[in-house]
């Protein structure tokens, strides 16, 4: 594991290196010498550190309770430059003769304060927004920065939609329809006749080229998504015969979200490019590239082809986005096309943290175990003890299957009403102990036992967080995403124990126990032991994307607060946005419950108890009072 200073003391180093927070943090989050963890406005920008610790303070001193989503609006702003000056730097280094505009998909992020930043911020580099259906279609038309952004509507789109789109075009606002299916075309051709609109419009490719990764289906010849060979000929030439050739601009594909392999982004593009220069000799007059989402985030740090990591950086990305466009065309000696892309996650990964703290442990200990074993105990308990006086570092693996045998063979007695709920907790004890003991000595053994391998990891505590994995985290719970986590403070001091991270919605799912890692995933995190009365609090990362309208109402747990913050240039920061989450309330109408109902059942509950001589009238008071501040509470562990 981590290494210590010369004087075997721990440090914060070796609390970054254990967590990865340098590998997975893209130089936004770090340590603090006092060991917390700090969230930057910019990749390094030291100047700008903010701690979590006092934006949590912030946050309590304001009444609010965990959980709570921090949002920082600067990591949105910084990631939209990146990508941006990212793409004209290789464009200037490439001789690129076109520019890049992005789209943000608003369903990676639909939360009106993330499309309200990413527009707002987005503007100055004309970074437009994309649609995938009618609602985000209504959101984009009212959120479009300026008539320089690109609005792309991808997905199923009936004449309602259609017809939107067209009166944007009227607007003067360059909103492409992207034609996923052969019958899209008919009602574009209807609705743009119908009021005299010259329509913008794509097409949506099927790739052959497939990805590795999650997602991967969203691409390939079997993708639900996008024209096939034959479909595109007859799309362009029902397009022609319409005499909208002109009109027909874009090209474009999604490969799926979070590519891992820059090969495959490679091969995509110049299929597409393939593709594109097809299009222009059949006489389209084309000039938009659109090669969709699938930039992906380093969640392990590993940068590795991992599905969880990305084997290339951002720059390179770029780099290998603009040649391989470059290279295609330039053979056909056609025109450098805009490059659009549709990077989400990429954008909104970072901005997002989940925050909890930790409610209470469950440690596998032993509970207390007598000098002597009590007079009169069973045979197969005296067996037991006797296997933990015997054990030395040459008999670990015999100690090992007797306890395990003895073990079985008590609970079988206890079933059998042989063994007492005081003798059978006292063989757990000791068998807890033994267990924990050969651990301890696996370290100083020459050769483990095969069987043995991996005992320390299944000697893990749970941690119960206060938060709900089905609300806050859905893609680790459907998908087994991993998000980095770790504790948000004390890592000046080494984190002695294993754990898992339980939820609180008492659903066996409800848990993490899949932690990043540089290698490999692990089933556990390191954590700090408790303390009386202090606050335990831990940070999932990098939840920006995604997660937010997944979630769901598991257990009636709700919306988390949200809390956002805008660092300042000189390392202040204020808080621009408070939302409170779901009361209980709010919860129950999700659910079709009319919640004043509620209350009025119950007071007549209350009532009765009072004539039935249960409660007097005082109790009744004090009994509705509590059940009214309940209804209006949050979802969420409140002290
Ligand atoms: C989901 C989606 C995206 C976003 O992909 P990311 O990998 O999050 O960047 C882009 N375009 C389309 C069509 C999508 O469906």
């Amino acid at each position: 594991m981590a290494k210590q200073d010369i004087l075997g003391r721990w440090s914060i180093n070796d609390s970054a290196n254990l967590y990865g927070i340098k590998d997975w943090g893209a130089g936004y989050f770090d340590l603090s010498p006092a060991g917390e963890v700090v969230v930057r406005a910019a990749p390094g920008d030291k100047g700008s550190e903010v701690s979590l610790m006092e934006i949590i303070s912030g946050i309590n001193e304001r009444g609010m309770g965990m959980p709570v989503l921090l949002r920082i609006e600067n990591l949105l702003d910084s990631q939209i430059s990146r990508l941006n000056e990212s793409f004209r730097k290789a464009m200037r280094n490439l001789g690129y003769r076109g520019r890049y505009q992005g789209v943000f998909p608003i369903k990676v992020n639909q939360q009106a304060q993330v499309i309200e930043e990413i527009s707002r911020f987005g503007g100055r580099f004309n970074h437009g927004l994309e649609a995938g259906s009618k609602a985000e279609l209504v959101i984009a038309l009212s959120m479009l920065h300026s008539r320089d952004c690109l609005l792309i509507c991808n997905g199923y789109k009936d004449e309602e939609f259609i017809r939107l789109g067209l009166h944007a075009v009227k607007l003067g606002y360059k909103c492409f329809f992207v034609i996923e299916t052969p019958a899209e075309l008919d009602i574009i051709l209807k609705e743009s006749t119908a009021l005299d609109v010259r329509p913008l419009i794509g097409i949506r490719l099927k790739l052959s080229t497939r990805a590795a990764g999650h997602w991967q289906d969203s691409g390939g010849d079997n993708s639900i998504f996008g024209l096939s060979t034959n479909q595109m000929v007859d799309v362009l030439d029902r397009i022609k015969a319409a005499g909208l050739i002109d009109c027909l601009q874009l090209l474009h594909y999604h490969l799926g979200s979070q590519i891992p392999n820059i090969r495959d982004i490679r091969a995509a593009i110049r299929e597409t490019a393939r593709y594109y220069a097809e299009m222009v000799k059949e006489g389209a007059p084309m000039g938009y590239i659109d090669l969709g989402g699938g930039l992906a985030v380093d969640y392990d740090g590993s940068q590795t082809n991992f599905v969880h990591s990305k084997n290339y950086t951002l720059d390179e990305y770029c780099a290998d986005v603009v040649e391989v466009v470059m290279e295609i065309l330039d053979s056909g000696e056609i025109p450098h096309p805009v490059i659009i892309t549709e990077s989400g996650r990429a954008i909104v990964a970072y901005s997002s943290i989940l925050l909890f703290n930790v409610l209470d442990t469950n440690t596998w200990q032993a509970g207390s175990i007598p000098e002597t074993l009590p007079g009169e105990s069973p045979e197969l308990l005296e067996n037991l003890w006797l296997v933990r006086q015997s054990m030395t570092l040459k008999n670990i693996q015999e100690c090992y299957n007797d306890a395990v045998y003895y073990r079985e063979e008590i609970r079988e007695q206890f079933k059998h009403g042989n063994i007492t709920l005081r003798q059978r907790a006292l063989s757990d004890s000791i068998f807890i102990d033994i267990i924990h003991r050969i651990a301890a000595s696996l370290d100083k053994v020459k050769r483990v036992p095969p069987e043995l391998v991996g005992l320390q990891e299944v000697l893990y505590d749970v941690y119960y967080g206060n938060f709900s994995v089905f609300q806050s985290l859905p893609d680790a719970w459907a998908i087994d995403q991993i998000f980095p986590l770790m504790p948000i403070h004390r890592l000046q001091e080494e984190p002695v124990r294993r754990a898992i991270i339980a939820d609180i919605t008492c659903d066996s799912d409800g848990k993490i126990d899949k932690f990043a890692d540089l290698h490999d995933v692990r089933k556990t995190i390191p954590v700090h032991t408790l303390r009386e009365n202090e606050e335990y609090y831990i940070g999932v990362f990098l939840v920006g994307a995604y997660q937010e309208t997944l979630g769901d109402l598991h257990n009636l747990m709700g919306d988390t607060n949200v809390v956002s913050v805008r660092i300042n240039d000189n390392g202040s920061f204020d808080f621009v946005r408070e939302i409170e989450g779901d009361s209980i309330w709010d919860i129950l109408t999700y659910v079709e419950y009319e919640p004043k109902n509620l209350v009025a059942r119950f007071r007549d509950k209350a009532e009765q108890a009072v004539k039935d001589g249960y409660i007097s009238v005082a109790e009744r008071r004090i009994v509705l009072d509590e059940f009214e501040a309940s209804i209006r509470g949050y979802t969420y562990y409140e002290k």
